[in-house]
Formats: C-alpha cells, sequence, structure tokens
C-alpha cells in the first residue's frame, strides 16, 4: 500500500513529466530529448524510493556525503540509476564524487579540472562533466566568469584531457532567465557542446524553450524541502 506522500509524489512527477513533454513538443523535440533530473537534496530516502517507484532515474544531490549516505544502498538496487552532482565541489571531494556519481554539473575552476583529471585516472571512471557558467557575473556565486568560459572549456580538453559535454548555469534569482539561458545557448553552440543542464522548478519549462536537454526540478517533485 502506498501512503499519502507517496502518491503524491509520484503525482508531482506526472504533472512535471507532462508538462516537460509538452515544453519539448513545442520547441520541436521529442518527449524524451529532455532529461528530468528530480532534485532529492534533503529529502528522505523514502521521499526518492517514492520517485524511484514512480519510474523516475535520474536524481540530482548537491552534497558528496549526503548523496553517498542516501544512495550507496539505492545505487545497488537500482543499477539504472543515474545520480547528478549539481552543488560546489571541493577538490579534496573529487576522489568520491567520480566514484559516486553519473554526471558532475559544476566543473568551474582550473583546480578542481585537476583534480577531476587525476580522479578519474585513479578510479578508472568517467562520470560526464558539465562546465557551470556563472552566466549572472554574480561575485557570490559559483562557476567560472562568462569571459572566461572559453578558455576553460579550451583548457579543459587540451590540459586535462577531460571530455566536456555541456554546460550548466543557476541564473540571477527574481529575474527574467531568458537572457541568460540564451547567452548560455549561444556559448554551448560556439564551443560545440551539446549538453544544457538549465531550468529548476520556477522555469524548467521557458530553459526548455530555449535548449534545456537537462533540467533539474526539486520543489515540484517532492514539495518544500525539510531544512537541511
Ligand atoms: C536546489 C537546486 C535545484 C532545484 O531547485 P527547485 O527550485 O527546488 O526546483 C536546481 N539546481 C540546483 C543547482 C539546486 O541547488
Amino acid at each position: 500500500m502506498s501512503d499519502p506522500a507517496t502518491l503524491s509524489i509520484a503525482a508531482r512527477l506526472a504533472t512535471v513529466r507532462a508538462q516537460l513533454a509538452e515544453a519539448a513538443r513545442h520547441a520541436g523535440h521529442s518527449a524524451n530529448a529532455v532529461t528530468l533530473v528530480a532534485v532529492s537534496k534533503t529529502q528522505p530516502v523514502s521521499a526518492i524510493e517514492a520517485a524511484l517507484a514512480a519510474g523516475q532515474r535520474d536524481f540530482g544531490e548537491n552534497r558528496v556525503q549526503e548523496a553517498q549516505s542516501k544512495f550507496s544502498g539505492l545505487k545497488a538496487r537500482y543499477p539504472d540509476l543515474r545520480l547528478h552532482l549539481i552543488g560546489p565541489l571541493q577538490t579534496n571531494k573529487a576522489r568520491d564524487a567520480v566514484r559516486l556519481f553519473d554526471v558532475i554539473h559544476t566543473l568551474d575552476r582550473p583546480r578542481l579540472a585537476e583534480a577531476l583529471a587525476r580522479a578519474m585516472e585513479q578510479e578508472g571512471r568517467r562520470p560526464a562533466l558539465l562546465v557551470e557558467v556563472n552566466i549572472g557575473d554574480e561575485p557570490q556565486k559559483a562557476g567560472i566568469a562568462p569571459a572566461d568560459a572559453d578558455g576553460f572549456i579550451a583548457d579543459c580538453r587540451a590540459r586535462w584531457r577531460l571530455a566536456i559535454t555541456g554546460l550548466m548555469c543557476i541564473p540571477p534569482a527574481d529575474a527574467d532567465p531568458t537572457p541568460h539561458f540564451t547567452a548560455l545557448a549561444a556559448l554551448a553552440r560556439r564551443n560545440g557542446l551539446a549538453e544544457l543542464s538549465m531550468g529548476m522548478s520556477a522555469d524548467f519549462p521557458l530553459a526548455v524553450a530555449h535548449g534545456a536537454t537537462l533540467v533539474r526540478v526539486g520543489t515540484a517533485i517532492f514539495g518544500p524541502r525539510p531544512r537541511a
């Protein structure tokens, strides 16, 4: 029997999937062209299990240790589960991150590129890597500055032999994200990058309209986050 919390996660997930399929159709893509990453940070394992039961397989977490404690067992039970790191990564956690995550969205500085290259060598495992761009050039935010992005991507490829698959951004809060989505898409295009990780609960249909291939949705699936 399912409890009410489980039912509401399944219902919200169905709504988000329908909105995503509609946005993809409008943008001229097939419904499965955009990956829905369910952001489960601070949510209990019971909530993640409810989403798994409803067929969700891509999950996003923003802290390595929290992800390890919540997902180690689940990854063994669901071999097709894909775990995405969407929060800042410290260089001393690079090896743990490489071992656990399938996609790392937050590569944003040379020292981290170097640490990830070494960790991948040591672990013999290569998660997909996206470069995070501080698209609004906000002083308090993580991400490579837009002006430095082309050079950093080139260095990742040439100096550290990293196969970058795409770009990620978190646009400034309380502003129209459209120009930022457009700018990230242009940056990806001129660097030959196929993946765009952009769009959260409030704006994922708009992000898809501007080319998002990965959307990171938490609250709209799981409801309000418990305090971390
Ligand atoms: C928390 C978080 C999200 C999800 O935010 P919601 O508004 O709950 O959908 C997406 N991306 C990143 C990087 C986050 O930290």
